[in-house]
């Protein structure tokens, strides 16, 4: 079936062209995309593409970091205010992946795939979404509920607040594959200090749902307590509520469920 591009100046065009067709498809990176389209995906008719700059700007300066859609993973690990975010980018694909692979993109990667979509959840960003009618900011808990039902939409940048310290932010992902690996599972936690409390927790979980998905259960064990052995055994034991895993080619759901508290420990006390 013939596929055509059309490639447009301004993202509001490009969200309009979106969303008045429905067979049409967005391509940022287009490692999934052209992935599907050369398996002869026969759902997309359209390719639409924009060469709007502002889709690949970076605002660093402040403490409220803004990254366009169309910002690569290899753009983010050149970027050396974004530091606590290597990790994350960095354990996303190979090489060719970071090149090409987007934000914006990884929004809408399926599971066992989202890896900066967790980091971006646990730090409580909003996403700037275009529709043929106009703009609007949406959190991204909200926007990854509603992920399924959004059709013609243009994702123009996300923006979260830097964490106020250096062990603020936390990553780890467990994979098999590697340097390509998708996900066993996925951890990116926001915990703040104040007087020897936890606050502002924010546990994100990835592979451990069709998105990625906030571990409120564990949330509450910590909140506004000690980072001390009773309560992460409790944010431990709460860790899977509302999650809902699935059987791939790398783990069973069984399996993610047994190993996600292993890692929500080590991750929260430091441990390699
Ligand atoms: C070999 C390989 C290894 C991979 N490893 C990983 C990994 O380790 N971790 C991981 O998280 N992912 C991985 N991926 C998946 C993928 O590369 C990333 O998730 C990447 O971020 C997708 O971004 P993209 O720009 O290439 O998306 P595209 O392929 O361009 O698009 C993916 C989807 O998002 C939509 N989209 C893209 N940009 C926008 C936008 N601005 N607004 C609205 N919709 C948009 C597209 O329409 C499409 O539906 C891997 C892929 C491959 C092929």
């Amino acid at each position: 079936m013939p596929v055509t591009v059309k490639t447009f100046a301004t993202s509001g065009e490009a969200a309009a062209a979106l969303s008045s067709e429905r067979d049409a498809r967005y391509l940022g990176g287009g490692t999934l995309v052209m992935r599907a389209l050369n398996e002869g995906d026969v759902s997309v008719s359209t390719v639409v593409r924009a060469t709007d700059r502002a889709l690949t700007q970076l605002d660093v300066a402040s403490s409220r970091i803004t990254l366009g859609a169309g910002v690569t993973f290899a753009r983010v690990l050149a970027e050396r205010e974004l530091g606590f975010l290597h990790p994350v980018a960095g354990s996303i694909g190979g090489p060719a992946v970071r090149n090409m692979g987007t934000v914006g993109g990884n929004l809408f990667a399926p599971a066992p795939f989202g890896d900066f979509t967790v980091a971006l959840l646990a730090l409580d960003a909003t996403v700037a979404l275009q529709g043929g009618y106009g703009g609007r900011d949406v959190p991204i808990e909200e926007f990854l509920a509603g992920r399924g039902r959004m059709a013609g939409g243009l994702v123009l940048s996300v923006s979260f607040q830097r964490p106020s310290s250096a062990d603020a932010f936390r990553y780890r992902k467990i994979a098999r594959i590697k340097p390509k690996g998708g996900s066993v599972v996925t951890l990116a936690a926001h915990v703040a200090s104040s007087g020897g409390r936890a606050i502002g927790v924010r546990i994100a979980l990835g592979a451990m749902a069709a998105t990625a998905v906030r571990a409120k259960g564990a949330e509450r064990a910590l909140e506004g307590r000690a980072l001390d052995a009773a309560n992460i055994d409790a944010a431990v034991a709460a860790v899977t509520e509302g999650t809902s895993p699935t059987d791939d080619s790398l783990a069973s759901a069984w399996y993610r469920r047994e190993v996600v508290g292993v890692h929500l420990r080590r991750l929260l006390t430091g441990q390699p």
